[in-house]
């Protein structure tokens, strides 16, 4: 039976990303060695993480001016870190689940922090909009894509200071007005490559303003200087990233991922509206198109994990809802074919006809 990947993260790659970094961990470039047993400094793996640091830049149309650097530590890391480099007396965040809170509790070691706004009230079900931003902020950092709550901020904003995004969940699923901020970052394993690797998008002239000591590693001048190569990086999940930087090349680019999404998720939402069973548990205008969030209707509820089953017989992989939220995920990130969500319509067209 085929199966369909709807995991939230680490998550669904194409095929072809997977097989040619598989082949590369039995046989890199011809040599006879694992990619897995070879030097980061030997001459074939610089051409490595130079086409991807590239092809990074070139898809995302990123300016003159910022480095793309691929370090450890996952996005969760960069809570701490954002801060640390960013932050000198105060900062602006927008509390939009989990995640934002997660950063938030990070950056209150370094200075003061206002959380501009907040949907916790509401588990986090919509976008808080019509706040004031602190103009004397260092910067305004967002999460464009709540994960676990399936909202999302599917546009560059305007701020009066620059901004900060963590973009785990919808890198390289649009494009972005890169100069609208001086950093962006995530964990890879949810729309870039396998885990084990975090990306980070940083503005070179916005580093080395704070006035206390960064600690090496975790100094972004460092690894500006040293190309990613400070320390050993994750070299198996860089070579996957740059098979899934030439996938998207040769599939459209940015611009044909976006329609991709934005067509799986009118295809998606418009079942979950139109299905007697669901419902979607977000503000339709703050709907995310890349984690889509639904929920058995209340006269239905106790059928959920009937549902669940016969989703999962029918090849349905990583549809449960986060325990936060309950009911149905379906993360659907680039590599998700069309296919694979008219399934999951097909799926739920046939359970409401049991029902
Ligand atoms: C998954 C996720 C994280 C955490 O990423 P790690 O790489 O596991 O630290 C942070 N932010 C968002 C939006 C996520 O989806």
């Amino acid at each position: 039976m085929k199966k369909y990947n709807f995991n939230a993260g680490p998550s669904i790659l194409p095929r072809e990303v997977i097989e040619a970094t598989a082949a590369a961990c039995l046989d890199f470039n011809g040599s006879g060695l694992s990619l897995m047993e070879i030097s980061h400094r030997a001459k074939d793996f610089q051409p490595v993480i130079d086409e991807a640091v590239a092809l990074f830049k070139e898809l995302l149309n990123i300016p003159e001016g910022y480095s793309v650097l691929f370090l450890g530590g996952g996005a969760s890391l960069e809570f701490c870190m954002v801060p640390y480099n960013f932050l000198e007396k105060k900062a602006a965040y927008l509390n939009t689940g989990v995640w934002a809170k997660k950063a938030i509790k990070e950056a209150k070691a370094f200075g003061e922090v206002v959380e501009v706004a907040s949907s916790a009230d509401t588990t986090y079900s919509y976008i808080p909009k019509g706040y004031e931003i602190p103009a004397d902020a260092d910067y305004f950092h967002i999460t464009t894509n709540n994960t676990i709550y399936g909202t999302e901020i599917r546009e560059d904003l305007d701020s009066p200071v620059p901004m900060i995004a963590d973009m785990s969940s919808d890198i390289f699923s649009r494009p972005i007005d890169i100069s609208k901020y001086i950093c962006i970052y995530g964990g890879a394993q949810k729309n870039l490559s396998m885990a084990g690797l975090t990306f980070v998008i940083v503005k070179d002239e916005a580093v080395g303003k704070v006035s206390r000591y960064i600690p090496t590693m975790l100094n972004y001048q460092t690894h500006i200087d040293g190309g990613s190569m400070f320390n050993t990086p994750p070299v198996v999940p860089i070579y996957c990233a740059l098979q899934n930087l030439k996938w998207i090349k040769a599939n459209g680019g940015v611009e044909a991922m976006n329609k991709r999404a934005q067509e799986r998720a009118a295809l998606l939402y418009a079942e979950i509206d139109r299905n007697k069973l669901f419902r979607g548990t977000v503000a339709k205008e703050d709907r995310s198109v890349m984690n889509i969030c639904f929920v058995m209707n209340d006269e239905y509820k106790d059928l959920e994990a009937d549902f669940m089953k016969f989703a999962t017989e029918r090849g349905m992989v990583g549809i449960k809802g986060h325990r936060s939220v309950g009911g149905f995920r379906a993360s659907c990130y680039n590599a998700m074919s069309i296919e694979g969500v008219q399934a999951l319509v097909d799926c739920m067209q046939e359970f409401e006809k049991l029902h």
